[in-house]
């Protein structure tokens, strides 16, 4: 790769990365004689195909100058302390051809900063799209981000040459974008989302998959507020996944939090677990975050948090309870449901049947009973049942191979 190009694509796969529409994660180890591999900064990530293929994609910005000032953005146009630049569509659609070519990736995922205007960002990232499906006759996994903004016909055009498209609301709240983001609003970032949906409807454009992401914990809405403006899109027909993604400090702003706070990386996960109850287990986002309990407990998943605030549903038979209430249990998945109900058509269930099922009872024995009978030590309360659950953990080490096989 030429020399200015190579430094392009190491600043602007580099301020690429906060966006988590698609993530990989890993060590930077350099190249070294003698030594095969190297992960390196330039922007190779990994994203999940619906099949449950890993595809390798590049992550790139077209350019990282920007006129918008979002004040949590590395990329912000008041950031004098980064260095700039910018592909041409030419450029961009050369290399990932390369890239495709030498094996090195499957598909691209194309965002950028907003250069003049919105329509002008878009018009640069639809250029890119034409020279590589139609000049290049590229058939790979595109994702482009939808300039917030930007017109219905561009987004129609863009809606037609790629695979999946996003709008990053980012801020949870009118309140914190308008502090945080005076370029942006919420309508701005959703319209061409809207668009992308509606053109879809009326069938002048194909269906595609539409994502958001929203950061958690720069600024103070609740997990309440974060899943309720989720369920909201999802409802909507707008989204297929909203990406939460752990705020890291780039910025000095007394409306962020300091630039040494650690990222709360163990509440993004239980968004995503409460995300995931929203869409494939008929949770609705009230019964799992509430005015009572406007944040999701760290130390709990979801599911528990919700039965140990609803004990009144609780013990369920596991004999008699329907397969929606079977879901409801904390500790059995859809795969354990299915087996359960299964079983059970054969005899009545006893908690060796459910062992036997591979069904894990370490949440579930709190929850249930099998024929009537409890297999658990404690109160049936909400205290006990939790100290139960998130007693001091053991530590846990990786086994030596050789541990396995006792001594020679
Ligand atoms: S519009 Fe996007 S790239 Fe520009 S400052 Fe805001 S978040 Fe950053």
């Amino acid at each position: 790769m030429r020399k200015d190009i190579f430094e392009k694509m190491e600043i602007l796969s580099n301020s690429a990365k906060y966006d988590v529409s698609c993530s990989s994660s890993g060590e930077p180890t350099s190249f070294k004689k003698g030594e095969l591999g190297a992960t390196h900064s330039s922007g190779i990530c990994h994203t999940y195909t619906a099949d449950g293929r890993c595809v390798s994609l590049l992550k790139v910005l077209l350019t990282n100058f920007c006129i918008y000032d979002c004040a949590y953005c590395i990329n912000r146009k008041s950031n004098d302390e980064i260095p700039r630049a910018a592909f041409s569509p030419r450029q961009l659609a050369d290399i990932t051809i390369n890239f495709y070519k030498r094996n090195y990736i499957e598909g691209l995922f194309l965002s950028s900063g907003i250069i003049e205007s919105e329509d002008h960002t878009m018009v640069l990232i639809l250029r890119t799209l034409k020279i590589l499906r139609h000049e290049y006759k590229f058939n790979g996994y595109i994702h482009v981000k939808l300039i917030p903004g930007c017109s219905v016909e561009l987004v129609k055009e863009v809606v037609a040459l790629a695979n999946r498209v996003s709008s990053n609301i980012e801020l949870p709240s009118d309140a914190s974008l308008k502090l945080l983001a005076p370029n942006k609003t919420k309508q701005k970032v959703l319209q061409p989302l809207k668009y992308a949906r509606d053109l879809s409807l009326e069938k002048q454009t194909k269906p595609i998959g539409m994502s958001t992401q929203l950061i958690v914990g720069a600024t103070p809405e609740s997990d309440k507020d974060i899943l309720k403006l989720s369920s909201v899109l999802y409802n909507k027909g707008l989204l297929k996944r909203v990406y939460y993604s752990a705020y890291i400090p780039v910025n000095t702003n007394k409306h962020l939090p300091a630039l040494n706070t650690k990222p709360p990386m163990l509440r993004e996960h239980r968004l995503y677990q409460a995300d995931w109850l929203l869409r494939f287990y008929d949770f609705t986002w009230d019964e799992i975050v509430n005015d009572a309990n406007p944040n999701l407990d760290e130390e709990l998943d979801p599911k528990t948090f919700w039965a140990l605030n609803n004990l009144q549903h609780f013990p369920m038979e596991i004999n008699k309870a329907s397969k929606e209430e079977l879901l409801r249990i904390p500790g059995i998945g859809a795969r354990g449901v299915f087996k359960i109900i299964k079983a059970r058509r054969f005899k009545r269930l006893s908690f060796d049947d459910l062992k036997k099922l591979k069904i894990s009872l370490k949440k579930a024995k709190y929850f249930i009973t099998c024929n009537n009978e409890f297999q658990r030590e404690i109160a049936f309360r909400p205290d006990s049942i939790k100290s139960a659950l998130v007693a001091p953990k053991q530590k846990l080490t990786q086994p030596c191979l050789f541990d396995m096989f006792g001594e020679f």
